[in-house]
């Protein structure tokens, strides 16, 4: 067990010398060997059985095998040991003795489920086998225990159908091929209208469907089906879908899954039965509404699976109020009990309930929201509690764009489906997720339409602006995974037709080919076609001033959501931004600071790269001086705006950083001009001036510039540059404090490796700091710091505190440096070490703690070892990223500092972090 990352922190070892490691736990009969606490150990599924069954809620019982046998599964080259299978068949007899009923039995056959279920809930990664148990003699006796061949033929189909597809690999449309083939003998259109004698004609194709595909003939004994299955669902851990699953949502690989054998009831016995899903509140827009949907005389998958369209879950009440009171009851109780929203499933057979999933649903970040205020109000949580119920990544979600509303109105509805997922989507159509991944690989925006998703699209989905589907319910596959991923979707579009092979699909009037427009809203449902321009989320109105706070409800409770979290979070929390608005935007979201100010962005101002260019071409000092004259007044002007911007917050602004070439135009660009211009005869000044820029721009060159002239060797090797800024930003700030206004400039100097270049720098800072205020006749408290971004200035950080009031680590350039990896380049190669697992996420979005981590911890304790009080903080694009920040907030740093859109999510995080790290101390 390797895995080090926080979310997948493996159950400690249970094995002791002494005691014999269990391997199969019981539920039944109101009691259960597991609980709720041993999800490491039975997945969430298995742990959720048991504490329902040991709430005293009707649960079929069974046993889960658990995620110790699968990892001693693959320990053992594939195979289950002789000692766990002989403790399955062990609980096996106890479940009959339970029920009164045996495998194989001819007059009380025992019929269960076989149901994987890993920790975290893998939506339709692995199948479930449902009847298993059923064979040629045990149908017959269910036919007569039941008086309904129908019904036991019915399930003997299906069983053979779920266990040939898991177990035996045969393709699930060889069997859905001999369906339709007898449906359409039979001249009926769906599967409920086939009587007894065609389900046995269906039960016989398919027999030989498995005996031509498998080669083998289908297993009899009710053991060796279980044995198989359980098997299949250990293998199953590891198929490529779900191993691209786990990739996307960073769940580590060796957890494995659980197998929970279960009971089997029937949806599917008739008019008086049924099965469905629901939520405890509404998944999509958090209100509070009984929310689901179910199927008359169906079972298991049928509902997600899209097939048949259900029916809303209030329609329950009138069909079967008995049943619908009682779901009420047990799952509102599910609530309280697990203090958040409920995602259950459940089956109805002769009008009792039975309970046979729950779990704390998935949500959309708007939903996560206002679920976690609520539950507050209604006193369920705390706010604290709250803080811990939203995925930091969710905020992020809300301030994805809408639609202009002015012009979606223009726009005729062509179709409309079921909200799944909010946002504004518009792309161009794209019919699988292998294409949808191969055009944003060209940079096109896609819509991703399909009949339905499978797992087998979720590359594509991922990718894809928005997903939009003809068939299936809000909780089928489309819906769920759509908004999870927190992507705008849109299910169950009954009207679009969709040809999947002439890559065409029919909206309305229209037809549409790959390539073509469409646009959706994930939150009404509305399709139309065309493209559409989106606009601004209803937050990033009320932050820029459009909309009035009192006027949006989820604004509202964004903000409660994260007052709360200001209250317990220990980092603080900066922005990275180089001018005023977005610094306006940053302090709007609830920066109190600038991490990074860079200034070299202003230098490709308006009318501003002529001057710097004049200041790099200068070949003396007083031409220098006499550029950056002209650069002065308008870098102070900038700088004030983003001090006034901050409203007295701290700003660290940071001296020049690229080399002097990126101000250039390109080398080739040049030389082609040159020619251009000589070739059509031309000369004089204008020739001559390009050709000096030639000959400088190649003085400039190097080799490899990253690790070339620039930063804090700009400023050594012309301290008139570092002159010039810090005379900038002190009369900036000098200005601003006469105005009555409060401004904290933090001046840092970048890439830092030896104590000596921090004191040559700090001396001309300060000379001309001192030296503006007493021009200006104020005092402003002002700062000298650098940025820990190379190794060196890490392992010296002791010698390096003695000369700087602050550190900031630029983790962007210290993952660079410590890994030899280029950022611009990673690509190239990142996919192929994501692939082979040698690298689990792009280290440049998520801090590698293990290597590049270590050196911000030594910096940070050997700096503090020097100057306690030595203020740290991170501006790396690592500030915004949720795992990062936890990181950093072990580590004791002040502040994270992000791009102003991530400070929302910064905040939260920071939060969690906080209230993570307490309830372990
Ligand atoms: P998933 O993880 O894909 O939701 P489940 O193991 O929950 O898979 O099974 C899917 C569906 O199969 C359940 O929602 C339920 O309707 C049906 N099912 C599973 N076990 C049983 C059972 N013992 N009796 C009746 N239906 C079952
Ligand atoms: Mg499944
Ligand atoms: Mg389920």
């Amino acid at each position: 067990m390797a895995s080090t990352r926080a979310r997948g922190k493996t159950a400690p070892a249970r094995k002791t010398k002494a005691a014999r490691t269990k391997y199969v736990y019981f539920f039944g009969k109101g009691k259960a060997e597991g609980h709720r606490g041993l999800r490491d150990l039975l997945g969430g599924k298995g742990a959720n059985l048991a504490e329902m069954t040991n709430a005293g809620l009707p649960v079929p019982p069974g046993f889960t095998i658990s995620t110790d046998a699968c990892r001693r599964f693959y320990e053992e080259g594939r195979r289950v040991s002789s000692a766990i299978d002989a403790e399955m068949v062990e609980q096996l007899r106890r479940l009959e003795r339970a029920t009164g009923a045996a495998f194989g039995s001819s007059t009380h056959p025992l019929l269960v489920s076989v149901r994987s279920g890993a920790k975290f809930s893998m939506p339709g990664m692995m199948d479930t086998i449902l009847n298993l148990g059923l064979n040629d003699v045990t149908v017959e006796t269910l036919k007569a225990r039941t008086s309904n061949g129908r019904f036991a033929c019915d399930s003997y189909r299906r069983f053979i159908q779920m266990f040939g597809n898991v177990v035996l690999d045969v393709p699930k449309d060889a069997f859905e091929h001999e369906l339709e083939a007898v449906r359409a003998a039979r001249g009926v259109a769906t599967d409920p209208e086939l009587d007894e004698a065609a389900l046995r004609d269906v039960i016989a194709r398919y027999k030989k469907v498995v005996r031509a595909r498998s080669r083998r003939t289908f297993p009899q004994d009710p053991l060796e089906q279980l044995r198989l299955s359980r098997d299949a669902v250990f293998r199953s851990w590891q198929n490529p879908r779900a191993r691209e699953y786990r990739r996307i949502y960073e769940i580590p690989d060796d957890i494995g899954t659980a197998v929970n054998v279960q009971l089997m009831v029937f949806g599917n016995t008739g008019d008086r039965s049924g099965t469905g899903v629901g939520f405890t509140r509404n998944p999509a827009t958090g209100a509070r509404e009984f929310y689901g949907e179910f199927l008359i005389n169906a079972q298991g998958e049928d509902v997600v699976a899209g097939i048949r369209t259900p029916k809303q879950i209030a329609e329950l009440e009138t069909v079967m109020p008995k049943a619908y009171r009682r779901l009420r009851q047990i799952t509102s109780r599910l609530e309280r009990h697990y203090r958040d929203v409920q995602d259950f499933e459940f089956t109805i057979q002769d009008e009792e309930l039975y309970m046979l999933q729950t779990r704390n649903g998935k949500r959309t970040g708007y939903a996560a929201v206002i679920i976690a205020t609520d539950m507050v109000a209604e006193r369920l949580v705390r706010p604290k509690d709250a803080v811990l119920m939203v995925e930091p990544e969710a905020l992020s979600q809300l301030l994805a764009p809408i639609f202009d509303p002015k012009e979606w109105q223009r726009l005729p509805i062509a179709t409309r489906g079921l909200p799944a997922s909010p946002g504004a989507a518009s792309g161009q159509v794209v019919f699988t997720a292998d294409e949808a991944v191969e055009w944003t690989r060209q940079g096109k925006a896609v819509l991703l339409v399909r009949k339905e998703t499978v797992p087998d699209d979720i590359h594509g989905m991922f990718v894809a602006q928005g997903i939009l589907t003809a068939t299936g319910g809000m909780t089928s596959h489309a819906a769920v995974v759509g908004r999870q991923m927190g992507k705008p979707s849109v299910v169950g579009a009954g009207a679009l037709r969709i040809d999947e092979r002439a890559k065409t699909v029919r909206a309305g009037d229209a037809t549409l080919r790959e390539g073509d427009w469409l646009s959706f809203d994930g939150l009404t449902g509305e399709v139309k076609t065309g493209r559409v321009a989106t606009r601004p989320s209803e937050i990033l109105q009320v932050t820029s001033g459009e909309l009035k706070p009192e006027k949006s409800a989820i604004y509202q409770r964004f903000n409660q959501l994260l007052s709360w979290s200001d209250k317990v979070r220990t980092l603080g929390i900066r922005a990275n931004a180089d001018q005023p608005d977005q610094a306006a935007m940053a302090y709007r979201f609830g920066a109190r600071g600038i991490g990074l100010c860079r200034t070299e962005h202003m230098f490709f101002g308006e009318g501003r790269i002529p001057i710097v260019q004049r200041m790099i071409l200068a070949d003396n000092e007083a031409d220098r001086r006499a550029a950056l004259a002209e650069l002065l007044p308008m870098q102070r002007e900038d700088f004030r705006g983003v001090f006034e911007a901050m409203h007295g917050s701290p700003v660290t602004i940071r001296t020049i950083d690229p080399p002097l070439h990126e101000f250039l135009p390109k080398r080739e660009d040049l030389m082609v001009e040159i020619a251009r211009m000589e070739a059509t005869g031309q000369s004089g000044r204008a020739l001559e001036a390009k050709k000096t820029l030639l000959a400088r721009v190649e003085e400039l060159h190097e080799f490899n510039p990253m690790l070339g002239h620039r930063g804090v060797r700009l400023g050594i090797s012309y301290p008139e540059i570092t002159e010039m800024q810090a005379r900038a930003i002190m009369e900036a700030a000098c200005q601003v404090v006469k105005a009555g206004g409060r401004a904290v400039p933090e001046i840092m100097i970048p890439l830092v490796g030896d104590v000596r270049e921090l004191r040559d720098q700090k001396a001309v800072v300060v000379r001309v700091a001192e030296a503006v205020m007493k021009e200006y006749k104020v005092k402003v408290k002002y700062l000298v710091g650098t940025m820990i971004e190379v190794p060196r200035g890490a392992l010296t950080a002791d010698e390096i505190a003695k000369e700087a009031d602050f550190f900031s680590f630029g983790t962007n350039d210290l993952t660079q440096l410590v890994y030899g990896f280029s950022r611009d380049d990673i690509g190239k190669f990142l996919g192929a070490y994501q692939d082979k697992r040698i690298l689990d996420r792009d280290p440049f979005a998520s801090l590698d703690v293990t290597g590049v981590g270590q050196l911000v911890e030594i910096g940070t304790v050997k700096g503090r070892s020097a100057k306690p009080k030595l203020k740290v903080g991170v501006c790396g694009e690592h500030g915004g990223d949720p795992s990062s920040i936890a990181f950093f907030a072990r580590v004791g740093l002040d502040y994270v500092s992000c791009s102003p859109f991530r400070v929302p999510v910064a905040r939260l995080a920071a939060a969690q972090a906080a209230l993570k790290q307490r309830a372990l101390d």
